[in-house]
């Protein structure tokens, strides 16, 4: 299996190019708060703003989501979690 990054991913190094070009700064792969699980991709604190970029393999797109074939069983209950709590 390829190895799947959790952040810094091709589009989400993409906006953030983008958008550190125009000036914007922001807060990266940030808890949104102390004891909350999510954690923003894109996070602007002070105008409480908040982008995730979600990428296929994590977060089970109907469309490109592969599921590794090792680990099979662990794997399809990692990323059903990660769809539920996208929920
Ligand atoms: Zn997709």
């Amino acid at each position: 299996m390829q190895r799947q990054r959790r952040r810094d991913t091709g589009p989400e190094l993409g906006i953030r190019r983008r958008l550190h070009g125009l000036g914007f700064r922001y807060r990266v792969d940030h808890r949104l708060e102390p004891g909350l699980r999510v954690r923003g991709d894109i996070v602007f604190t002070r105008r409480k703003v908040v982008i995730f970029i979600d990428g296929c393999f994590w977060h089970g797109c109907p469309e490109h989501a592969t599921t590794p074939k090792n680990n099979a069983e662990w794997w399809r209950k990692k990323l059903d979690d990660n769809v539920e709590r996208d929920h």
